[in-house]
């Protein structure tokens, strides 16, 4: 006996994601201790959540047997006004993952079409097929950035969405202000423009997509307190868009989808601009030292702007097994078809250090 007939065939067929290494199982598997363990496989802060988002958190423990506020108000409220928008531009959500999905739920069903580019976070065409949705992934131009014209020559009548990830995962690259603009002004009405914006904290580029929403275009803005402000295990995103698809989205979310931790931690993080500031310093100052170790050792990367680079190391996977071997977690890019490439996240200057250490001794034999 078996389910598998009876079941959705769009979740059966789905490849699930591919998480980076988790810390516990590699101590585990080398009989290491965690605390031996680098990992630069996910683009966490290696400096960790803001204090103050820390201590609310823990403040916020002895009232965890109330439901948390379903309707995410402080929250949402102090997005809208850092963003200078209404509290109806906005939604809030487990993580931007979950937004993503809830835009796959909003506008996708079979015979419907998503849009990105190649190389982009694996969470979009999962979504698109979920939901029976065709995904079409377009070559980028000089192999890595956004082909913003070819994405908008692709768009058809059954387009519902296009991504532009910006600056994007897993490769680093950005589109300007004004790429931006024209692509945007140039999108049909029946297809909505989701702009995520993970990495856009170390942006090296000044851009301002919230400006496309107050103006009234089809836009999703996309944002995450997992990135730049170290709150990955919380899970806590927004959204800044039209009252309308906002509305849209926060009718099809579960009703407490962002537990009492994520909106106590999220609202202190947003205080704490300074701890930001030395995150992007930190992340800065050690991509200087991977861009200064792989030219001395001629490698091909991709000047990054966010907190992780792109690099070529002739044989992705097994760089990856070896580095893994000596306790450094990485992430090689075979998935997306990037056999000879690895992503490193830009950590502190302790894991950068051994994380180098151990690429020119893997590199060198
Ligand atoms: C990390 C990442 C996200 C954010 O994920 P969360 O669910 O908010 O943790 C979204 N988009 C991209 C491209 C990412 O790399």
């Amino acid at each position: 006996m078996s389910i598998i007939p009876f079941a959705n065939s769009n979740v059966y067929e789905l490849v699930a994601y591919q998480p980076g290494k988790p810390i516990e199982e590699t101590a585990r598997e080398l009989g290491l201790r965690p605390e031996d363990i680098v990992k630069l496989a996910s683009n966490e802060n290696s400096m960790g959540p803001s204090p103050r988002a820390v201590e609310a958190m823990q403040q916020a423990a002895a009232g965890v047997h109330i439901y948390p506020d379903g309707a995410s108000f402080a929250l949402r409220s102090r997005v809208a006004a850092e963003h200078g928008v209404d509290f109806s531009n906005t939604v809030v959500a487990n993580g931007s993952s979950e937004l993503i999905e809830l835009l796959g739920h909003a506008l996708l069903r079979p015979g419907t079409q998503v849009i990105a580019a190649d190389y982009a976070f694996t969470l979009y065409p999962i979504v698109a097929k979920l939901l029976g949705a065709d995904y079409v992934s377009i070559p980028n131009r000089d192999k890595w950035t956004h082909d913003l014209d070819a994405m908008l020559a692709a768009i058809t009548p059954q387009t519902r969405l296009v991504f532009i990830t910006n600056p994007t995962n897993p490769v680093g690259t950005m589109v300007s202000q004004e790429e931006l603009e024209t692509f945007i002004s140039r999108v049909p009405e029946h297809v909505v423009v989701a702009i995520d914006e993970a990495y856009i904290e170390f942006a090296g580029l000044p851009t301002d997509s919230v400006k496309l929403v107050k103006e009234g275009r089809n836009v999703v803005v996309l944002r995450t307190f997992s990135k730049a402000y170290g709150l990955a295990g919380a899970r806590c995103g927004y959204a800044i868009t039209s009252p309308e698809m906002a509305d849209l989205l926060n009718k099809a979310r579960s009703p407490f989808n962002v537990n009492s931790f994520a909106q106590v931690g999220a609202l202190a993080a947003l205080d704490d601009k300074e701890h930001i500031a030395r995150s992007v310093e930190m992340v800065c100052r050690g991509r200087r030292q991977y861009v200064e170790f792989f030219e001395q050792l001629g490698l091909e990367y991709v000047p990054s702007h966010t907190n992780f680079i792109l690099v070529n190391v002739g044989n992705g996977v097994e760089v990856f097994r070896q580095a893994l071997a000596q306790g450094v977690i990485m992430r090689p890019m075979a998935a997306y078809g990037l056999h000879e490439y690895i992503r490193i996240t830009i950590g502190n200057d302790r894991e950068n250090a051994r994380c180098i250490e151990v690429l020119n001794e893997i590199l060198q034999k």
